[in-house]
């Protein structure tokens, strides 16, 4: 771009030659002038000595009489007659042969003084010798001259005696006057001269310059992108030379311009067309998905019955594979479905509480069992640096952790997975945590490397025969941590193996976190042995129990470990020891023996850490004093609190234990639940599934039934499948919350949504339309149970606040009101509970922060909206939607997501109301975290 700025001129070329051009004039008559002035001087002096030269010889003559004689008068007269006559003559002083003054005549008296006395005063002096001639007639008779006795006589070159000398002082005014007159005449001459080449100089450079302009304002134009002037100049010069060049050279850029745009403008349309097809392939998807879910629902449901069936062993096991093959579908599909996803842009981090190391020790656990299949030790190491809340996406952490970890035991046959959780940099808001999966399997060859995160890449045919799989994992977990700030990759040093690692950025909740507590009192310092075969949970133990004050000692060897024992028992015995169970040689059980039976030790207390199939009885522990069984991967948390209940016998309970299964069934007994939905295998699965539980059910098969079935109010709840002909699930929950507002008592009837489409915005359409939560097909009877206890626990709830009216204020639930209560809840406290772990102190932090973020939003969109900066506005709207679902404030959220829509639609009506109404909504919430904040600080500790 051009900047007119850059290149601004002190001088212009047009000023620059006419200043030239007066400059070349003016040295031109300096040196003319100068050179006139000079000859005319010389003229001039020339002339004047030729005149003193004339009239000195004539006064020679005149006086060559008077002076032979000694006449000074008559000398006196013909000098001052003479003097008269020579022009600038200023005296003339006639000397004797012997140098004596005959006489001086002055123009002004003084002056020969002056002279003698050294005052020149433009005065020089010309000479003239007087001689007599030998034998020379003489003119009057006096014979022959005298010659003086005083001095000798002086001859000239012909013989002739000189008689005296004539000095005739001239001045030098007239030439001086001459002189300033002529630099007079020339100064005006400059001036005359500058006076007539400036305006001329400067019109005819200015016919060069204007052209050089047009060239300039032609330049402007071109880098300014308008190449549409041609740039013409006709004459025949090298301006013109040059005007031809920029021509061909504007010609040129403004074809290669159209060319770019036309190519950009197919892009564009090429991009736009791929936008539309990405739109397409995802909804086909999307809709594929549905339909592929649809059936595989009524598989696994039909499935989950019949294994709930008194069946034979042989029946069973094909059961096993039957329900196998449809999870691995099942599984696929969401693979497919998550890529399609990432591909389109269409999947956004959440940002929710997330336990970290809940969500690795958590995978390590799930996948335990699969690799102790392959006597693979699988060990979680998370660093003490590693906080334990944070903001972020759990769902998306653990599918990648998910990823790799599978991946290292499908590529591994012996050794060791080890999860390894550290912080990578830290900032004051945000962390970067790197996790890294380090295995010890077959490896991938150099060469390979490169194209492993792209989709649909294997290493080589070989391995996807041997160990099948679609190669989209790796693709899918490369996206997934790019979408939560980080980046993926795999240790390229590595030989033996492979060490995938991945990062992503996290908001830390609470910075001053403690790490797991150090332990006091007796436990504090006490001496404790490590025995293991596996290397690396030797390190992780010893670090983890030196961190809590203990002091360990690890072993790889049994008879090592009972060597040490004995040796240490009589002067600093060891208290605890850490037994694995299964090692080469001697294994934990034969250990555990030894020690109990040797006499020189005092058996110290033992926790064994055991795989899932080492089974024992308790009698079989206690006969070798083994006090405690973890099963493996062993968690640090659950490992502190063994050696902290059975060491100090501080039996501690966990509050926060989630409730079991079995308490999860036991509510649901006797419920009573409304089914709409069309489909008649999901009619049929789901209805069995609820039976299971001993729920009631109704079923009906459009929106329109549900409708007029729930005022009959015998339900305690509805699965609504959302797209169903007639009537869909969100019409039909739109109707019975209308119906509902002229409902006296303000009951309010828990509306699930049963949907199979697992695309954005889904869970904003079913809280938007008044659903109160969100199940996705096919359904899993665990994760059905567990919603619906929620619901059916908040529904008891509500209905013993009722019946119990005197409650004290004192013993109240810390939980807001529930759905269904008169007052509707702002917030749900339970839900948001949930996703903050369990942690009422967390929530409590996730609350203020929610407060003081949402402090001035009402005015920062009224804002927004007055100035139309929609993607502003909708950005805004977007992160509130987020942070209110957190919250469990689904009403808000919605509400936000209807402004959110508006702004991308930059649809400004409507939107001062829905602002309003968010504005209340806000109003309400922000109630509602005052008052669970004053009732926590009331609440007794
Ligand atoms: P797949 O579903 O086929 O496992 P991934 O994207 O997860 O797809 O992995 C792509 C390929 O990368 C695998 O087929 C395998 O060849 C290679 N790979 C991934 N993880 C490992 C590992 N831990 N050890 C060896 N090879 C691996």
């Amino acid at each position: 771009m051009y900047e007119p700025n850059k290149y601004t001129m002190k001088l212009g070329l047009r000023e620059r030659a006419v200043l030239a051009v007066a400059s070349l004039c003016i040295m031109s008559v300096l040196a003319v002038a100068t050179l006139g002035v000079l000859r005319t001087n010389r003229i001039l002096i020339k002339n004047q000595s030729a005149t003193i030269d004339g009239i000195g010889s004539g006064l020679v003559t005149a006086i060559e009489l008077p002076l032979a004689v000694g006449d000074t008068r008559e000398l006196n007269r013909i000098t001052e007659d003479f003097l008269a006559l020579i022009p600038d003559g200023q005296f003339i002083r006639v000397q004797g042969g012997d140098g004596r003054t005959l006489s001086v005549s002055e123009l002004k008296p003084g002056t020969f003084d002056q002279y003698i006395q050294g005052n020149t005063n433009g005065l020089n002096e010309v000479e003239f010798e007087v001689y007599a001639f030998a034998g020379e007639v003489d003119p009057f008779g006096l014979g022959e001259l005298e010659p003086s006795d005083t001095a000798e006589p002086r001859n000239n070159a012909q013989g002739a005696n000189l008689l005296g000398t004539i000095a005739i002082g001239v001045s030098d005014r007239t030439l001086q006057t001459s002189m300033q007159a002529q630099w007079l005449a020339m100064l005006v001459t400059i001036g005359v001269v500058m006076f007539a080449t400036m305006p001329v100089s400067y019109l005819l450079v200015g016919c060069w310059t204007s052209r050089l302009e047009k060239l300039i304002a032609a330049s402007r134009r071109i880098s300014n992108g308008d190449y549409t002037h041609r740039i013409e100049d006709n004459r025949q010069d090298e301006i013109a030379m040059l005007a031809g060049s920029f021509e061909h050279m504007r010609a040129a850029i403004q074809e290669r311009e159209e060319q770019e745009y036309k190519q950009r403008e197919e892009l564009r349309a090429a991009h736009e067309n791929a936008n539309k097809a990405n739109q397409a392939k995802s909804q086909f998807l999307a809709h594929m998905s549905h339909e592929i879910r649809t059936p595989i629902n009524g598989i696994t449901g039909m499935l989950e019955l019949i294994a709930m069936t008194e069946l034979q062993e042989k029946q069973r096991k094909h059961l096993r594979t039957a329900m196998s093959s449809a999870d691995a579908l099942l599984s696929l599909i969401n693979d497919i479905l998550d890529f399609s996803k990432i591909e389109a842009g269409q999947m956004e981090p959440e940002q929710v509480v997330t336990d970290i190391h809940d969500i690795f020790e958590g995978v390590a656990e799930m996948l335990a069992c699969k690799a102790e299949e392959k006597n693979i030790e699988l060990i979680c190491d998370i660093a003490r640096s590693v906080p334990k809340f944070v903001l972020s996406d759990p769902t998306k952490i653990r599918q990648i952790a998910i990823n790799l970890v599978s991946n290292a035991i499908k590529f591994t046959e012996e050794g060791e997975i080890v999860i390894r959780v550290s912080t990578d940099s830290q900032g004051d808001d945000e962390w970067g945590l790197r996790v890294s999966v380090t295995d010890t399997g077959i490896g991938i060859p150099q060469e390979q490397r490169d194209r492993l995160f792209k989709s649909f890449s294997q290493v080589d045919a070989s391995t996807t025969r041997r160990y099948g799989g679609t190669g989209l994992g790796l693709a899918i977990s490369k996206g997934l941590s790019e979408l939560l700030g980080g980046t993926i990759g795999i240790n390229p040093e590595r030989t033996k193996g492979s060490e995938f690692w991945f990062t992503f950025r996290a908001r830390v909740c609470d910075k001053n976190f403690q790490p797991t507590p150090i332990f006091h009192g007796d436990l504090h310092g006490m001496r404790a042995i490590i025995l293991d075969d596996n290397q690396t949970n030797r390190e992780i133990y010893t670090e983890a129990l030196t961190n809590w004050g203990l002091r360990p000692c690890a072993f790889e060897r049994g008879t090592d470990a009972i060597e040490a024992l004995r040796q240490a028992n009589d002067t600093d015995p060891y208290k605890i020891m850490i037994l694995d169970m299964q090692m080469p040689e001697m294994d934990g059980f034969m250990v555990a023996n030894a020690i109990t039976c040797d006499q020189q030790i005092d058996t110290p207390t033992i926790v064994m850490l055991t795989s899932m199939y080492d089974t024992a009885n308790a009698e079989d522990l206690e006969s070798v004093s083994i006090t405690s069984c973890l099963q493996k991967p062993v968690r640090l948390s659950t490992l502190h609190d063994a050696l902290a209940k059975y060491i100090a016998g501080n039996m501690t309970r966990d509050h926060n234990e989630p409730k079991n299964e079995q308490d999860d069934m036991g509510v649901l007994k006797g419920a009573r639940a409304l089914v709409a939905e069309d489909n008649s295998v999901n009619q049929l699965v789901i209805s069995e599934l609820l039976k299971a539980a001993g729920i009631s059910v109704t079923v009906v098969s459009n929106g329109a039934q549900a409708v007029t079935e729930v005022v009959t109010d015998k339900y305690d709840f509805v699965l609504m499948d959302c797209s169903m002909p007639e009537m869909d699930g969100f019409e039909a929950t739109r109707w019975i919350r209308e119906q509902e507002k002229s409902d006296r008592e303000g009951r309010r009837i828990p509306i699930i949504a049963l949907t199979a489409n697992a695309i954005r915005g889904d869970r904003e359409r079913c809280i938007d339309a008044g659903m109160d939560d969100y199940l996705t097909k096919p359904i899993n009877a665990r994760r059905l149970y567990k919603t619906l206890s929620i619901w059916v626990r908040k529904m008891t709830r509500v209905n013993e606040d009722a019946n119990s009216m005197c409650a004290s204020s004192e013993h109240a639930p810390l939980s807001p009101t529930v759905p269904g209560s008169t007052n509707r809840s702002a917030i749900d406290y339970d839900a948001a509970l949930e996703r903050c772990a369990g942690s009422h102190q967390v929530l409590a932090m996730v609350l203020a922060e929610f407060a003081s973020s949402t402090a001035n939003i009402e005015q920062e969109l009224e804002t927004l909206v007055k100035s139309m900066r929609f993607e502003e506005l909708a950005r805004q709207a977007h992160a509130l939607k987020g942070s209110s679902g957190n919250i469990g404030a689904d009403t808000l959220s919605a509400k936000a997501f209807t402004l959110e829509e508006a702004a991308k639609k930059s649809l400004p009506e409507g939107m001062e109301e829905t602002i309003r109404s968010i504005a209340e909504e806000l109003r309400a919430i922000h109630n509602e975290i005052d008052r669970i904040r004053a009732e926590s600080e009331r609440a007794p500790s």
